[in-house]
């Protein structure tokens, strides 16, 4: 009989389901057949309001509430606070999910989400004893407390300074395992022969492309920086990328652009276009970031949610793989800057972006999950 492995997580945010999707391709891909996967929204599908609102919630403290998402993120470093909230939150909602972990009965447990850890390990022992619990850590350099549950089987970070993070927090050494970022496995298969993508996509063989990108819901400051790009690069082609934002997109769309320019909504094949690409423009997103190290792409960060993301810019610019301009015209400035023929900043930048990649951090996520199984 086939092994069942629940993912616990919420929707707040894109990187929680989508790197609980990556590990499941790459568990398909290593193990075929032999598991059966649940991912599971444990507050919106399992418990009542209020605490079914945190995942529509959350697109609005990470931009124009990032104020008191700033408050929520100092409180909850305390553990005494965000342990009381926690019990509480467990006392309210601990009925729905306990039952739903009785019907599941798992026989793997792997939370991708910092508000799944301690109450998850409680709910397992109780209704599933022995079942091996782990915690796969999704923010890339920045690791919040919450997430640091010493009675976990295991945990995967996907940096070392994740890992000291990890370990000063609590968490035992031996518990803790650097994979990288799980990301989908297109970007393990990565194809590099950039002028066969580029001609696939109908691009310019010539001109320096440049991407920009404002995560999985398309935000930040994706329109301005667009044109002040194609008003200042005149040598560069534009790849935009708007992600679910549709009004974003109908802007771009009716823009008649001063240099080529390709304007998508949410695409599924983002490892092609950063494949095609020459400098990426994206926010401190942890699966942006990480594909793109893959891709050998030098990226501009141009912007970050305080608290979880702010360490993914420290990190890119620690190793030289990019640089921080929040400034449509700043940034416009930097690309004509690395353009420059006389500058090897950029093929240095794509060499450091290169050294940190981990294409394979989905399959050894899977191989810790599952080998022992
Ligand atoms: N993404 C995608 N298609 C799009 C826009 C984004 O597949 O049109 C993917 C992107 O490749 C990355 C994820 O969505 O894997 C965004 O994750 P990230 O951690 O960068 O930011 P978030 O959206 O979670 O804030």
């Amino acid at each position: 009989m086939r092994k069942r492995i629940l993912f616990l997580m919420s929707d707040t945010g894109g990187g929680h389901r989508a790197s609980a999707q990556a590990i499941c391709e790459a568990i398909g891909f290593l193990y075929p057949d032999q598991f059966e996967i649940l991912i599971e929204d444990i507050w919106m599908d399992h418990t009542r309001w209020p605490f079914n609102q945190l995942p529509h919630l959350y697109p609005w403290l990470s931009s124009s509430g990032t104020r008191w998402w700033m408050v929520l993120w100092r409180v909850t470093q305390r553990p005494f606070l965000w342990k009381s909230i926690m019990r509480m939150t467990d006392w309210v909602t601990r009925r729905g999910i306990l039952r739903f972990l009785r019907e599941v009965q798992p026989d793997i447990v792997v939370s991708v989400h910092p508000a799944m850890n301690h109450l998850g390990v409680e709910w397992v022992k109780q209704i599933c004893p022995g079942v091996p619990f782990y915690t796969v850590i999704t923010d890339m350099v920045t690791v919040h407390p919450t997430w640091v549950c010493p009675e976990v089987t295991g945990c995967a970070v996907s940096t070392q300074p994740a890992r000291e993070q990890a370990i000063a927090a609590g968490m035992p050494a031996e518990k803790v395992a650097v994979c990288g970022q799980p990301v989908g496995l297109k970007f393990a298969h990565l194809n590099g022969e950039r002028p066969v993508l580029r001609a696939r996509l109908d691009l310019d063989g010539e001109r320096p492309c440049i991407l920009i990108v404002g995560g999985g819901e398309g935000i930040g400051r994706v329109y301005d920086i667009a044109r002040s790009v194609a008003q200042t690069v005149e040598q560069a082609q534009l790849i935009i990328v708007a992600g679910r934002n549709k009004h974003l997109k109908q802007k771009l769309e009716a823009i008649i652009w001063e240099i080529p320019t390709q304007v998508y909504g949410f695409v599924q094949n983002m490892s092609e276009l950063m494949g095609a690409a020459d400098i990426l423009v994206t926010k401190a997103g942890p699966g942006t970031i990480s594909e793109a190290f893959i891709a050998g792409l030098p990226i501009i960060i141009s912007g970050y949610i305080p608290g979880q993301e702010r360490g993914n810019v420290d990190y890119v610019l620690e190793n030289n793989a990019g640089a921080y301009a929040e400034e449509p015209v700043e940034i416009a400035r930097l690309i004509n800057d690395w353009l420059h023929p006389q500058n090897d900043l950029l093929e240095q930048m794509k060499q450091n972006a290169a050294r940190l990649a981990r294409p394979q951090a989905s399959l050894e996520i899977a191989r810790l999950l599952c080998g022992h199984v």
